[in-house]
């Protein structure tokens, strides 16, 4: 069997998750009439301690939702430059909320509060206003890094000041807060809005959470209408993120314990140049010249090793709840092989 760490999206449910999403209760969730889509909703909602929340197809479609709220047309996103948002949503930014960005160059995807105050645009005519920043927690190109609430508040309180509204694309943030030991009530009182996605190491099939504040969800409800996001019976995949949240959390320190063995093994190749910090279930790694991730990737594959290129020279893996341990030691052997 192929051992696949090309994301932690290509998961399949567990036969216990199966079963939850098969004996659940649904009903017609565009009329609210779901069940089992407004019990996760709650819940997701009570997690953060916010007043109400969203369950979108996708997290792409959290984050444009998010940013189609907190914006008007000519206003301007700050975030740092490695981010979702800006680098693998379509451009969507400009296309449905017609927003620029204002990017930054952070450190592995993280930005600071005193570069956030130097973007922020005065109100000239001829200017995009700025209106929102938003935070990657974990930044994935960033490779998995994270955030602590120290670092989080002197950038919330700089944007209270400002006026400027915050959101985080908590797509992989349970695998953060593993780490820190920081809870999702803490997150929920620093952002105004939270998206986090129930499909990456969470394990579940499909689907999004976005969390806010009620008037903020009731427009989000909106937007997910026009954007074809309204499902009928989506009960079945809310019973997958129900169980997810109850069953998947804690054992994400496994994955993240993964990743840095592989990281350590990396970091001892030759081969390698340079990995990014290992921070949680995602490892980056640059390839030296003149290898290309292309052909080290083909000769992973033969092996039974599956990833995915992350540029030219560029390499990343990622780990999930399918990769035992035993995946990991011949991921490590492989990789001594190939690059050592
Ligand atoms: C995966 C991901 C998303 C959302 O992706 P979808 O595939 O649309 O669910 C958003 N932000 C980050 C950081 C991600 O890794």
């Amino acid at each position: 069997m192929k051992i696949n760490l090309i994301s932690d999206t290509v998961t399949r449910p567990t036969p216990e998750m199966l079963q939850a999403m098969f004996a659940a209760e649904v009903g017609d969730d565009v009329f609210r009439a779901d069940p089992t889509v407004n019990a996760l909703e709650e819940k997701a909602a009570q997690l953060f301690n916010k007043p109400a929340a969203i369950f979108c197809p996708s997290g792409t479609m959290t984050n444009q939702i998010a940013i189609k709220v907190h914006t008007q047309p000519l206003d301007e996103v700050i975030c740092d430059h490695y981010s979702h948002i800006y680098q693998y949503e379509t451009g969507g930014y400009a296309f449905n909320s017609g927003v620029a960005m204002n990017l930054l160059q952070g450190t592995n995807g993280k930005i600071e509060a005193d570069q956030v105050a130097a973007a922020i645009k005065p109100l000239y005519d001829w200017l995009p206003v700025s209106k929102l920043v938003v935070l990657e927690n974990t930044c994935n190109k960033g490779g998995g890094s994270y955030y602590t609430l120290n670092e989080i508040l002197p950038i919330r309180d700089l944007c209270q000041r400002r006026g400027l509204k915050l959101h985080l694309d908590g797509a992989r943030l349970f695998n953060a807060l593993i780490e820190t030991e920081e809870t999702t009530q803490d997150v929920g009182d620093h952002f105004d809005s939270i998206s986090i996605c129930l499909s990456k190491g969470l394990g579940a099939p499909v689907g999004s959470l976005l969390i806010g504040e009620s008037e903020f969800i009731r427009q989000a409800r909106r937007f997910r209408k026009v954007m074809g996001g309204g499902m009928r019976q989506a009960g079945y995949l809310a019973a997958a993120g129900i169980y997810a949240l109850d069953h998947h959390v804690n054992r994400l320190k496994e994955d993240n314990d993964h990743a840095k063995l592989i990281g350590e093994t990396l970091e001892v190749c030759p081969l390698v140049s340079q990995v990014r910090p290992v921070k949680s279930n995602i490892v980056i790694f640059d390839l030296q010249t003149p290898h290309t991730a292309e052909k080290i990737l083909a000769r992973f594959e033969e092996k039974g090793v599956l990833a995915s290129a992350f540029g030219p020279h560029t390499i990343r893996f990622v780990t999930h709840l399918e990769v035992t341990a035993d995946m990991i030691a011949k991921t490590q052997k492989v990789i001594r092989e190939i690059l050592g």
